[in-house]
């Protein structure tokens, strides 16, 4: 069993997820289904699934084609994206499975960067596929809900084991550590993992798969409590409080502006 990232565009991912003794895989997200497709058949595998963490281009734009190679292909996305998947076959549900050939995972409803946002959890690989809601360091814009809403789809995701790999949407690790450490500045396991991200970026290689464990002790979105954030977000605004959501949405926004 395995993962396999493929790089898209820019700094997107998309990711096989592979049976060895079957052959058959699935791929989260795809974008450019030909870099997708090159990828099945150099590791001789056989595509079955589709799995849609939520509607945007560069995370579905290439369903479709991937639908016209492998025409019996099971297209699975949230009900909750109103039908804006390409290709959608199979509508699921937080609670739902879904299958890459005999590899199963389980449907995590995710909501606020896309109102039907989901992340796809397989235990058996402890591997979490989140889209554009949890990023190495960060997380997805607040484009179709709030900061109560994102940050109870966080806390779903931090409460899976400590060892869950994470294997999220782009590559903007470096970026999202630099903001983290304007925040947390004495936060060692954040300093570390910045110098270890710029190295790693500096030899062109990629700063996924993290884990759950690794990002609640860097991630400021899993952090709110941290009493270095707080002070650092009250020496901005002092008239912040101690509520987790308003300390949420103020680093949000700060984020907002950084990049
Ligand atoms: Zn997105
Ligand atoms: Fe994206």
């Amino acid at each position: 069993m395995a993962v396999i990232a493929v790089p898209q565009l820019k700094d997107n991912f998309a990711y096989l997820v592979a049976d060895d003794d079957s052959g058959e895989c699935g791929v989260v997200d795809c974008a450019e289904a030909d870099k997708v497709l090159s990828e099945v058949e150099r590791h001789g595998l056989n595509l079955v699934a589709v799995l849609s963490t939520h509607w945007h281009a560069d995370h579905v734009g290439g369903n479709l084609q991937l639908v016209q190679a492998a025409p019996s292909v099971r297209v699975y996305g949230a009900r909750a994206e109103g039908g804006r998947i390409p290709g959608i076959t199979d509508e699921v549900d937080g609670g739902d499975m879904v299958w890459a050939g005999p590899l199963g995972g389980e449907v995590i409803g995710i909501p606020a960067h896309t109102n039907g946002h989901v992340a796809y959890y397989f235990s058996t690989l402890k591997a979490l596929f989140c889209g554009d809601t949890l990023f190495v360091g960060g997380c997805g814009r607040l484009f179709e809900g709030g900061a109560a809403t994102m940050m109870a789809s966080l806390a779903k995701l931090a409460a899976l084991p400590d060892d869950t790999l994470v294997y999220c949407g782009h590559e903007y690790t470096q970026k999202n550590l630099e903001f983290a450490l304007t925040l947390e500045p004495k936060n060692r396991a954040l300093r570390e993992k910045y110098e270890w991200a710029v190295q790693t970026r500096r030899q062109n290689k990629w700063t996924v798969p993290s884990t759950i464990g690794e990002e609640k002790s860097y991630n400021p979105f899993l952090r709110t409590d941290s009493p270095e954030l707080r002070a650092s977000l009250k020496r901005l605004d002092p008239a912040l409080g101690d509520d987790p959501v308003a300390i949420f949405a103020r680093t949000r926004e700060l984020k907002d502006r950084f990049a």
